[in-house]
């Protein structure tokens, strides 16, 4: 396992320094063990952090986008070749397997580098023709520049490659950051803060703190940050809307993504989807499939297919190359997981495998016979459960499909064209896959909910939307004495 190197909890104008604050002790959900502890920061750090990242953004924003993107390339070698260690740390830290950490270490975090300096070298403005004069000496031109100041608060789930894409796609538009990490995953982050360190970024530019909602708070709060990108639940993003106020902010928060087989899907391939969809990472992930909505023509057959590859589902050590399922990360998402079942069974559910946990680690739980009433159905559970609603028609899976309060991914499985549009089409979710899992995520495209899911989107393009101000700027190059005369209408 990787050991911290850095002198210190918190990162600020390029050194590393000791928490101002509580110490925060880091247990591994898979055996409760101490792996290690941070020191928070209070306001005072926080607001020396973001006053470091203001200072850096009157150079970093005028610095030559090629020497931006540079940093970025070398920064991509070396977060490659610590993949190892800061996956290895972000298993001890969350309980994901250490096979699940690298492939979004490599696929996700690593990829971020590169991707953002490609996006920022092929950045485009625009100019616009002139709609108020009858001239042709009138240029409007918009330009995106970098928005300041960038919060990021991450969740402890993704802990690295969701903050990773604001963080990096920040600075290669020549925004600044301060990153607040989850309270349950410090250390991968100061294992990825170094890899800013080690590429070369001038001091300032990325700022790390600590702590738990009060820090995160107090980032916010803060009026020098001109930009709050925040992923967590939705209690959490609605306080930070408020506080956000005015400021640029993307917000990306919990789901309850249905996946819904109509009558002729690939039914192999349907529960195959349910899987990754429902146990992937423990159920851990905005994106699950928190609702299995499957037609009653072919839920025996569905069930049949979902129960026999439920069964070769290993639960165990992280660190195992055979664990499909570590742990829950904390006793939170056990607690509600627990709370969620009691509620569905006092309602009449069945529980047709799985439905037990041995302290932290919970089997994979299938869950037939739910309706809209039982909180499963309505509130994000975050842990390892299928739970399974019958539907009759398309009209019945799509009300159920939009009937709670989220809106983040879902999926459809059916082979007709027909159906396909109409579910995309109809579907209040911020992303809707055909014959694929709610759990796919495609680096290029925009990702973000609809409802309370979240505002904004991220990624590709839409990070660099999110991240720049969109300004107009306009010339008038009439020649001297040639223009048509003061206007005071
Ligand atoms: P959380 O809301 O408890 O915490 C998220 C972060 O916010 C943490 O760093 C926390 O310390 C900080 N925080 C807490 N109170 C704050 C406050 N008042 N002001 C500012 N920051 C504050 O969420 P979590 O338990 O860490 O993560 C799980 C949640 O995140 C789930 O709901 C999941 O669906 C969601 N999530 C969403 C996405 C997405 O992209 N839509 C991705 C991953 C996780």
């Amino acid at each position: 396992m990787a050991t911290i190197v850095s002198g210190g909890d918190a990162y600020i104008g390029g050194s590393w320094t000791e928490g101002d604050g509580e110490r925060i002790a880091v247990a591994n959900p898979a055996t409760g063990e101490q792996i290690g502890s941070v020191a928070a920061s209070t306001e005072l750090q926080v607001d020396a952090a973001v006053a470091e990242a203001a200072r850096a953004f009157e150079s970093w924003r005028r610095t030559s986008v090629l020497e931006r993107a540079e940093l970025c390339r070398r920064a991509h070698l070396i977060c490659l070749e610590r993949v190892d260690e800061i996956s290895e740390m972000i298993a001890a830290e969350v309980g994901k397997t250490v096979a699940s950490a690298r492939s979004e270490m490599e696929g996700g975090t690593a990829e971020h580098f590169r991707r953002a300096a490609e996006d920022v070298l092929r950045h485009r403005g625009q100019v616009l023709p002139s709609t108020m004069d009858m001239v042709t000496s009138k240029k409007v031109i918009v330009v995106q520049q970098p928005v300041g100041v960038v919060a990021a608060i991450s969740p402890w789930n993704f802990p690295v490659d969701i903050a990773a894409i604001p963080i990096v796609y920040g600075l290669a538009l020549g925004c600044t950051a301060v990153w607040k990490p989850s309270e349950h995953a410090p250390l991968c982050a100061q294992l990825f803060v170094e890899v800013f360190e080690q590429a070369g970024f001038p001091d300032g530019v990325v700022n790390l703190v600590h702590g738990r909602g009060e820090t995160g708070a107090a980032l916010v709060a803060n009026p020098g940050v001109d930009a709050v990108v925040f992923t967590g639940s939705v209690a959490t993003g609605e306080r930070v809307a408020r506080e956000a106020g005015l400021r640029n902010r993307v917000l990306e928060l919990g789901g309850n993504g249905p996946q819904i087989v109509l009558a002729d899907a690939d039914i192999e391939r349907a529960a195959d989807a349910a899987v990754r969809g429902c146990f992937y990472l423990a159920g851990q992930c905005c994106t699950a499939a928190e609702r299995v909505l499957v037609h009653e023509s072919i839920k025996g057959e569905f069930l049949e297919t979902l129960l026999a590859r439920t069964a070769r589902l290993r639960v165990g050590d992280p660190f195992d190359p055979e664990t499909d399922l570590g742990p829950l990360c904390t006793p939170e998402v056990l607690e509600r997981t627990r709370l969620h079942l009691d509620d569905a069974v006092a309602k009449g559910a069945r529980i047709l495998a799985g439905g037990g946990h041995d302290g932290q680690f919970h089997e994979p739980t299938v869950l037939d016979g739910v309706t809209s009433e039982m909180l499963i159905a309505q509130e994000e559970t975050f842990g390892p459960v299928a739970p399974i609603i019958g539907f009759r028609s398309n009209a019945e899976a799509i009300a159920i499909a939009n009937e709670t309060v989220y809106g983040l991914t879902a999926a459809v499985f059916t082979e007709s064209l027909v159906d396909a549009w109409e579910f995309a089409d109809e579907l209040r979710h911020g992303t809707v896959h055909v014959n694929e899992s709610t759990n796919y995520w495609d680096q290029l495209a925009p990702f973000g909910g609809m409802k309370k899911s979240g505002a904004g989107r991220e990624l590709s393009t839409w990070m660099v939307d999110a991240l720049t101000e969109t300004k107009q700027i306009s010339f008038d190059l009439a020649r001297s004495g040639r223009g048509s005369g003061p206007d005071m209408e």
